[in-house]
């Protein structure tokens, strides 16, 4: 049995992996701030002997001995991460320092939770591991992208300098259930608005796109990596090609949940990136992994999943 450590833990991905490794028989020490992350997201795991939830901020160094460390710990929506962006830069910068000196102490493997949006507005379709990106680094997502791409360069020097043995992977949008109805998400925005019969909030035209990954495939493929041999640091792209406009996935998700729902379009925010869609043949050949969860069946899912959020049951089928 390992000890693993999950920051960001009790957040919408954290909570899946935290119990996908219970279920493998691990320990299993959640550490998180809870500020997009809550308890009820981990409440099926509270009472489990080899799970610890541990209330506490990355931006402070963490003690414990363990064996694999997965750093989360950083709101990944927007909404959110513009609410407080010194606090967002410094969760992903200071968060990596001090889970890094965590590895060093005690010898453990660190895999990071990059993102998609290292690729910044990408002028490179589909986006390969080794592009650099095209990122704004003065704009109001710099906060989480530069954050972001400064959390890797932190991974590479410790692995440099200090031999750490550290993994790195980047995440395009990830959609499934424990999304809060606010988490601001396209997903999530779109199926609580079209449940409730609210208009569809579409940024711009609804032209851009991007590549809709479910939570189940990325978990698969967070372990998968994470066990590769040391010499496989990455970064390595885990996400769904599958392409869709964002007007196509309002429109489908209309159809699925039978909505009367109208589309209203409000401006585009600064720096959206015009198209996202991963290049995933490295994960292919290095963790033998494809995603398995298509749009349309992930979808149901979600949507099953929002019928029943405590927060939603009243408004839901309301009629316009
Ligand atoms: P989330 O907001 O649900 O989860 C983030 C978790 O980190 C929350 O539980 C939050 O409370 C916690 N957290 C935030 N700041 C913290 C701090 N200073 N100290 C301790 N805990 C803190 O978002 P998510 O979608 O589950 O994303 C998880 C990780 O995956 C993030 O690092 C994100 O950047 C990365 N990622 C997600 C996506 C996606 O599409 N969901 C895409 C790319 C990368
Ligand atoms: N978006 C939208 N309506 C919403 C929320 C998001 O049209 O209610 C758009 C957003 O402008 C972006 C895309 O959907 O072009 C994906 O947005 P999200 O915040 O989910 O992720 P990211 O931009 O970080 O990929």
């Amino acid at each position: 049995m390992k000890t693993i450590l999950v920051s960001g833990g009790a957040g919408f991905i954290g909570s899946h992996l935290c119990t996908r490794l219970i279920n493998d028989g691990q320990k299993v020490i959640c550490l998180d701030n809870l500020f997009t992350g809550s308890e009820e997201n981990i409440t099926h795991l509270k009472d489990h002997p080899l799970f610890e939830f541990v209330c506490k901020d990355v931006e402070y160094p963490y003690e414990a001995v363990v064996d694999e460390i997965y750093n989360l710990a950083c709101p990944a929506s927007p909404i959110h991460y513009q609410h407080d962006a010194i606090k967002t830069i410094k969760t992903s910068v200071l968060g990596a320092i001090n889970l890094l000196e965590l590895a060093k102490k005690t010898n453990a493997k660190i895999l990071q939770a990059s993102t998609s949006e290292v690729y910044g507005d990408p002028e490179v379709h589909p986006q390969q591991e080794s592009y650099w990106g095209n990122v704004n680094p003065i704009g109001i997502r710099s906060c989480y992208d530069e954050g972001k791409r400064c959390a890797e360069t932190l991974f590479m020097d410790y692995h440099r300098q200090n031999g750490l043995r550290i993994k790195i992977i980047r995440i395009f949008n990830t959609y499934g259930p424990r999304m809060l109805p606010n988490d601001g998400r396209v997903v999530s925005n779109f199926v609580v608005q079209a449940l409730q019969n609210k208009d569809i909030t579409i940024y711009g035209s609804g032209k851009q796109t991007r590549s809709f990954q479910y939570v189940d495939d990325l978990v698969e493929g967070m372990v998968r990596m994470m066990n590769t041999e040391d010499d496989f640091i990455g970064p390595i792209n885990l996400g769904n090609p599958n392409e869709f406009s964002i007007l196509e996935l309002a429109q489908k998700i209309i159809k699925f949940t039978n909505s009367n729902s109208q589309l209203i379009f409000k401006p585009l925010p600064h720096d959206d990136p015009k198209q996202r869609k991963p290049d995933i043949t490295l994960a292919k050949t290095k963790l033998k992994w494809n995603p398995t969860i298509e749009l349309e069946e992930g979808l149901h899912h979600m949507i099953e999943y929002f019928k029943e959020h405590p927060l939603l049951t009243q408004s839901i089928g309301k009629t316009r």
